[in-house]
C-alpha cells in the first residue's frame, strides 16, 4: 500500500520533493499540502492532486498523512520534528535537522524514548552514485586503508545574504556527514584557515574561500576546500588517498566536447542538478525503508553529529585553533549496518 505523505514547506525543494513523490517515486503519494501561505500550498498541492491543509497541525491530525517530509525553515525543523514523534509520524526532515546541537539532542531523546528509528535526515549525498562507488572501493579493503581525503566543494556565487559562517552551515555541513559516513569514524579535531581573500566578496561578510581541516578518530586527515563564489560552476570534488591506491570520485558524465580548438565536458551549475538522481534514490529508499519498517538513512544521531562538527569548525573559524570535535558514544538504536 502507498505510504501517504504531508509535505510541509511550499518553497523550492518542497516543490521538488512533491513533484519527485508523485512523478518518480514508486510506493508512496502526497495527499496533503501545508505551507505558511495558502498560494504556494495550492500550488504545490494541485502538482500532486494533494488537499491543502491550513497548518502543521492540521496535516499532522489527518488521517490520511503516514509521515511527513518537512521542507520548511531550518529553525521549525526541531519543533515540527518533536511534534511529529509525539503523534507516531515518520518524518523526513530536510537538512539541518535542527539548528543548533542542543536542539538536534532532543530529538534523539525523543525518538529514543520511542524505542525505535524513525527520523531520517535529508543527507542526499549518501545517495550519490560517485559516494557510494568510492565508499564501497574503500570498505572493499583492495587500496588498503584511508589515510587522507581531498576534497573541494565550489559554488558559483551563493544565493543572497551569505556569510562566513553559512560556509559551514549550509555548505560544508554536506560533506561533514558524507565523509563522516564514508570513513565509517567520527571526528577528533578540526581546524579552519583563510587563503587569500577573493575579490568576488566582501571579507568583512564573508571570508571565502576557506580550507577546512579535519581530523578523524582513526587519524584520516581531510582538507575540504570551501569556495561559494569560485564563478565557474557548481564543482564537487572528492579524492580518498589510500595505501594501496588513490580513489577518484567520478564526475557526472557528460558530453565530451571537441570544438573550436578545445576538448571539454560541462559542469553543472547548481547542485539541484548535480544530484537530482540522489535526491530521488534518497526519497525512494526512505519510502521502501517505511515499507519494511525499518529505517537505514542518515539518523538523527547522524544529524545531530553534524551539528556538533559544525559547531567546532564555527569555533575554529573565529580561534584559528585546531578545536575538539566531542561526541558522546553513539545509542543503540542508531548503531546499524550502514547504507
Ligand atoms: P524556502 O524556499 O524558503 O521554502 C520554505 C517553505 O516553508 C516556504 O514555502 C515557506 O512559506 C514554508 N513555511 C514557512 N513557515 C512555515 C510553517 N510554519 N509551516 C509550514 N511551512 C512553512 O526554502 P528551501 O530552500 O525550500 O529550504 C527548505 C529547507 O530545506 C531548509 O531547511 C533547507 O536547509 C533545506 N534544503 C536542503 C537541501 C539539501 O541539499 N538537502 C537543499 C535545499 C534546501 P513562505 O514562503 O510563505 O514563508
Amino acid at each position: 500500500m502507498d505510504i501517504r505523505i504531508g509535505m510541509v514547506g511550499a518553497g523550492q525543494i518542497g516543490e521538488d520533493h512533491a513533484r519527485r513523490i508523485t512523478e518518480k517515486i514508486a510506493g508512496a503519494r502526497v495527499t496533503a499540502v501545508a505551507s505558511r501561505r495558502r498560494e504556494p500550498a495550492e500550488r504545490v498541492a494541485a502538482l500532486c492532486g494533494a488537499r491543502v491543509e491550513p497548518d502543521f497541525a492540521a496535516l499532522l491530525a489527518a488521517g490520511d498523512v503516514d509521515a511527513v517530509v518537512l521542507a520548511s525553515p531550518s529553525e521549525l525543523h526541531e519543533e515540527q520534528t518533536l511534534l511529529a514523534l509525539a503523534a507516531g509520524k515518520p518524518v523526513f526532515c530536510e537538512k539541518p535537522l535542527a539548528i543548533t546541537a542542543a536542539g538536534c539532542r532532543r530529538i534523539v531523546e525523543a525518538e529514543i524514548r520511542q524505542g525505535k528509528r524513525m527520523v531520517q535526515v535529508g543527507f542526499m549525498r549518501r545517495y550519490d552514485r560517485g559516494y557510494r562507488e568510492l565508499k564501497r572501493a574503500i570498505e572493499g579493503g583492495a587500496f588498503g586503508a584511508p589515510l587522507m581525503v581531498h576534497c573541494a566543494h565550489r559554488n558559483i556565487a551563493p544565493h543572497g545574504h551569505f556569510t562566513t559562517e553559512m560556509s559551514v552551515t549550509q555548505t560544508a555541513i554536506h560533506e561533514i556527514d558524507v565523509l563522516r559516513w564514508l570513513l565509517s569514524d567520527d571526528y577528533a579535531s578540526v581546524q579552519v584557515r583563510f587563503p587569500r581573500q577573493t575579490a568576488n566578496a566582501d571579507a568583512d561578510v564573508l571570508r571565502d574561500p576557506q580550507l577546512m581541516l579535519l581530523q578523524t578518530r582513526g587519524g584520516v586527515c581531510i582538507d575540504l576546500e570551501v569556495s561559494v563564489n569560485c564563478r565557474y560552476g557548481y564543482d564537487i570534488q572528492c579524492e580518498a588517498v589510500c595505501e594501496n591506491g588513490v580513489l577518484r570520485m567520478p564526475d557526472p558524465s557528460g558530453l565530451l566536447v571537441r570544438a573550436d580548438a578545445k576538448r571539454y565536458t560541462a559542469l553543472e551549475t547548481d547542485w539541484v542538478l548535480r544530484f537530482l538522481d540522489a535526491y530521488d534514490q534518497e526519497l525512494q529508499e526512505w519510502v521502501e525503508d517505511l515499507q519494511n519498517g525499518r529505517l537505514r538513512g542518515p539518523s538523527s544521531w547522524d544529524g545531530y553529529a553534524a551539528a556538533v562538527t559544525a559547531d567546532a569548525l564555527l569555533r575554529a573559524q573565529k580561534s584559528g585553533e585546531i578545536e575538539p570535535v566531542s561526541l558522546e558514544p553513539c545509542p543503540e538504536i542508531y548503531v546499524m549496518p550502514n547504507l
